[in-house]
């Protein structure tokens, strides 16, 4: 089932892991349960002898491992983010257990790329980092002490996936088409350049603005016609503005 769908379409990212005995963990735990694609954000050392060492006989999952400078670059052709976190924040995306997180991922992966996000090992997913995720995933867990190891979390949610693989009926049939993430962080840059350019946006106040306009979108989940429309106005306020001084 390794690389199948709906199994294939679904991305493990770990976000910034400072040890590389977690990610040939991760490695592991992915390979056991069918899936296949590793993405990692910032790895403090990779690759590793103690990756290497961890991931037994997942070490191909390693060499096809893509590295990448930010969390925003690995999730650029993705459709829906699942973030997976042991604690609640005032500004998360909506929230559900671990099994209703895989069923909603493996229903999104009916239309494109799907990624699940674990965070650093001792702090977890930023604000930031959440705000990039549709949906944010909990393990139920002792609520004395939540935090699993990140191999552990990871072996988890690629159980939960594998069973929901097997309990699934086929793939939803896709009827609109979800903005993947690079449209989605174009659109955010436009909005912010015409919202400093036009002084809605103080740049020496900037408040969380764009973390609130990030987070709305994830919420509405954008489609690409949507995107395109959206940048069509910015585009055409942009010129009117221009027209008006001249
Ligand atoms: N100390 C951090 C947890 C780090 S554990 C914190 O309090 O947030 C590393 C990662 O494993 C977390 O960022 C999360 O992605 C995942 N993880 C660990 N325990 C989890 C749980 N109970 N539910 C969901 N994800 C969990």
């Amino acid at each position: 089932m390794n690389g199948a769908p709906p199994l294939g379409r679904i991305r493990v990212v770990l976000c910034q892991p400072s040890h590389p005995g977690n990610i040939g963990a991760a490695a592991r735990a992915m390979k056991t349960m069918g899936l296949g694609r590793l993405y990692l954000v910032k790895p403090k050392s990779f690759p590793d002898p103690e990756a290497q060492a961890r991931a037994s006989g997942a070490g191909d999952l390693l060499e096809g491992a893509v590295v990448c400078a930010s969390l925003a670059e690995a999730l650029a052709d993705t459709v829906f983010v699942a973030g997976m976190s042991a604690r609640r924040r005032d500004l998360s995306a909506p929230f559900c257990w671990a099994r209703e997180g895989a069923q909603r991922l493996l229903d999104n992966a009916a239309q494109g790329e799907v990624a699940l996000v674990f965070g650093n090992e001792s702090a977890g997913l930023s604000n930031e980092e959440l705000a990039l995720c549709h949906l944010a995933v909990t393990i139920l867990a002792n609520p004395d002490y939540s935090s699993l190891n990140l191999g552990a979390a990871v072996q988890i949610m690629c159980y939960e996936l594998r069973l929901a693989v097997l309990v699934a009926g086929p793939l939803a049939v896709a009827e609109a088409m979800p903005a993947p993430g690079a449209e989605v962080e174009a659109l955010l840059a436009h909005l912010e350049r015409a919202a400093l350019a036009s002084g809605f946006l103080d740049p020496s106040q900037p408040k969380r603005l764009m973390l609130r306009l990030r987070r709305l979108f994830a919420r509405s989940r954008l489609e690409r016609e949507e995107v395109s429309i959206l940048r069509g106005l910015l585009t055409s306020f942009e010129k009117q503005k221009f027209r008006r001084k001249t």
